[in-house]
């Protein structure tokens, strides 16, 4: 059984059975049976179910972020933003499929050859608990789109979300096999990969998991596509619109508690703006409203689990012991429940093995730098190459920093988000391949050539 706790208060809120092994062999069968016949469907079809299944989460939508809420203590109001973000990410595959895939016609030696984009199987898609449908939902309308057909296998701690997920489509008439959520444990996930009706498998979570999921890939000679951790920067030059700076950097290191990938969790800031930046980022990290997930005036809410909550404070102690100093927050809220207060550290030594971590909580660690080259270099020397957000109005600087950070996206003068037009990824230990757009959908698919004379 999956026991499925409410971190804002330490309760059960749901017990949900374990898929057994017949169980998955039977999804395994539905999914090679569900694809034979999902591949042959037109674009029209594909399209018509996507919106459809966007339908279903808005008519649901209140419904969905409630029971997000409790499964993780996301805030009631970013589980509504999540589930309208889900409903923009089918209806923009429902939109924009027919020209993502197109075809397209190149001249050859003897004539002419057709580019064609074609499905490939079952993919199965291994998610994470820190956006229970956006992450989930990033794999799934491109799968559908393709013509390929879904497996998921969710985080633990979000099992009912992941339930829900299977209903919406059902609701919305999704054939036998389309998409499946298998209620299972990672220990399940090694012998699925390895089956040969799976062709393919997508993992957001730590590198670990990563590591273990590109390994069976790779032993089955099976496609990966890896959206890992990161440890985003947040850089301040002096052109920068510090207030607006300072609102951001608060709003990016506190959302969804801190459990993001593209969390800015490195605020770099150039040393003629960093004694003023400080003092405000302090100042906002204190001000933001702890509170009850379930009331809409709350901004922070638990983090999503008391062992996930122990971890970022264990990395806060071990921040202090390199001599980092906590300038406020960063401690245990006494209370029943995964609380903990938004914390901001200084002085961190860069090479301390904490500051090459990502921190999956609600603490910043604040760098003085010199120069724009101080900087980029600062900002690079992680393992991880994400996501990252610039704050200048210099051109030049934006150009450096476009060119130069290593990360897979740089947001300029604004928060990192991810949307379904663009794409989203890493490089490093963040991993590889892309999600959203055209990229993502066409990550797993066959882009046949079809040569004539
Ligand atoms: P995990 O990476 O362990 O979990 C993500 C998913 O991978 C879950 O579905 C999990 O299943 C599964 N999984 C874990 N180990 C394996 C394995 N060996 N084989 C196959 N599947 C596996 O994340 P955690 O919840 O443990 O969080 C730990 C850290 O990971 C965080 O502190 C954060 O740094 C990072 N993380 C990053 C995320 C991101 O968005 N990039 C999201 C979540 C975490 P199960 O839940 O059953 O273990």
């Amino acid at each position: 059984m999956f026991e499925l706790i409410n971190p804002a208060t330490g309760e059960t809120v749901d017990r949900i059975a374990e898929l057994d092994d017949a169980g998955i062999e039977a999804a395994l069968a539905r999914a090679a049976a569900g694809y034979k016949a999902w591949r042959e469907t037109s674009i029209e079809t594909r399209t018509a179910l996507l919106t459809k299944i966007a339908d279903a989460w808005e008519a649901n939508k209140q419904h969905l972020a409630e029971r997000a809420v409790r499964e993780m203590g996301k805030t009631i109001t970013s589980a509504i933003a999540e589930v309208e973000k889900c409903i923009s990410g089918f209806r923009h595959y429902a939109e924009h499929g027919p020209a993502y895939l197109a075809p397209t016609m190149v001249q050859t030696p003897t004539g002419h050859a057709v580019a064609r984009w074609l499905p490939l199987g079952p993919v199965l898609a291994v998610m994470p608990w820190n956006f229970p449908y956006w992450q989930a939902v990033r794999f799934l309308a491109p799968t559908i789109l393709a013509g390929n057909v879904a497996l998921l296998k969710h985080a633990s701690s979000v099992q009912g979300c992941a339930a829900a997920m299977e209903e919406m489509a059902r609701a919305a008439g999704a054939p036998e096999g389309l998409f499946q959520n298998l209620a299972i444990k990672s220990d399940k996930v090694d012998a699925i990969i390895a089956d040969k009706r799976v062709v393919a498998v997508t993992l957001t979570g730590s590198e670990g998991a990563g590591a273990k999921v590109a390994e069976a890939a790779g032993r089955a000679l099976k496609k990966v596509v890896l959206e890992l951790g990161g440890s985003d920067p947040f850089i301040v030059m002096p052109s920068a619109d510090l207030d607006a700076a300072v609102k951001t950097a608060v709003t990016a290191r506190v959302q969804n508690a801190g459990q993001s990938c593209i969390c800015s969790k490195r605020m770099i800031v150039h040393a003629d703006v960093y004694d003023a930046f400080l003092e405000k980022f302090v100042a906002g990290m204190e001000a933001v409203a702890i509170g009850d997930p379930m009331e809409e005036a709350t901004v922070m809410g638990p983090l999503s689990s008391m062992q996930q909550r122990d971890t970022v404070l264990a990395q806060v102690a071990k921040a202090q012991a390199a001599g980092a100093k906590l300038l406020t927050g960063g401690t245990k809220i006494e209370r029943e429940g995964a609380w903990m207060t938004p914390g901001v550290l200084a002085d961190l030594d860069p090479e301390s093995d904490v500051a090459k971590e990502e921190i999956f909580g609600p603490v910043a660690a604040v760098y003085k730098v010199a120069d724009i080259d101080a900087a980029i270099a600062l900002a690079n020397d992680v393992p991880y190459g994400l996501g990252s957000s610039v704050w200048t109005q210099d051109e030049a600087e934006i150009e450096r920093f476009a060119r130069d950070i290593e990360a897979g996206m740089t947001a300029v003068n604004t928060l990192l988000a991810s949307v379904p037009a663009a794409p989203f990824g890493g490089i490093k230990l963040s991993g590889h391949g892309r999600e959203l757009g055209p990229w993502g959908l066409h990550e797993f698919m066959n882009l046949k050539a079809v040569m004539f004379a």
